[in-house]
């Protein structure tokens, strides 16, 4: 079986333990590292959402790929420069990584400009690690209106939990937050931990390594 199938098998059944329907969980395949050679045969198999963590990555690999399959939907997952912000409305459909005030100006400007309103989650830094970017818990509720206030069509909560605590008590948590804010998709989950997100409400699952193989 394809890793792409496999991953789908195993969202099916996380659905089915969960009493949820597969049909409420997209999967982000994410390419970050990986050249169009190693993308287009997901595309070929029926892949049509992806996920990349840096602009410029993005735009080498994906203004082609939009050109030959203009179905396909691209996240940005990673961390936005607020001189990338042009860049990444003009190409991106979903923009996961909303995390300050800036930028979420920066964005609501941009996009009028080139008259879009991409969908957007908020970023949420649960477990407050320093290093990581987020908006604090304590803070989401007020960011949130802040965003909406600037006119962003703001979908969700996205979280990346600490790599050494269980990841099951940070997806509870954000799903929590998200109730809190009358905010419905929730991204959470990677390779490892996919099944876990879907069973505990996750609308979008972000899969690197499980499909493509180990990044060098
Ligand atoms: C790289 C990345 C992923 C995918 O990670 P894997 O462990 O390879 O599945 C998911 N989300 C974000 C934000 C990432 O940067």
């Amino acid at each position: 079986m394809s890793n792409l199938n496999e991953v789908y098998q195993n969202i099916e059944k996380a659905c089915q333990d969960s009493q949820r329907q597969s049909k409420d969980v997209t999967l982000v395949a994410v390419s970050k590292t990986y050249g169009i050679d190693a993308i287009e045969p997901f595309i070929l198999e029926g892949q049509k959402t992806f996920g990349e963590n840096r602009v410029q990555e993005a735009v080498e690999k994906f203004i082609p790929l939009k050109e030959k399959y203009p179905d396909l939907k691209l996240h940005l997952i990673g961390p936005l420069q607020t001189n990338k912000v042009k860049d990444a409305v003009a190409l991106f459909d979903v923009i996961e990584s909303v995390d300050r005030l800036e930028l979420a100006e920066k964005l609501a400007k941009e996009m009028k400009k080139q008259g879009k309103n991409i969908p957007c989650f908020i970023q949420v830094n649960t477990g407050k690690e320093p290093q990581k970017s987020g908006c604090f818990p304590e803070d989401v509720e007020k960011f949130t209106q802040s965003c909406l206030d600037l006119g962003l069509n703001v979908i969700g909560l996205m979280c990346i939990p600490p790599k050494d605590e269980e990841p099951s008590a940070h997806f509870a948590f954000l799903k929590k937050l998200a109730k809190k804010v009358n905010l419905h998709e929730l991204s959470m989950g990677m390779s490892a931990d996919y099944t876990i997100a879907v069973e505990q409400g996750a609308t979008f699952v972000r899969v690197g390594s499980a499909l493509f193989g180990p990044r060098g």
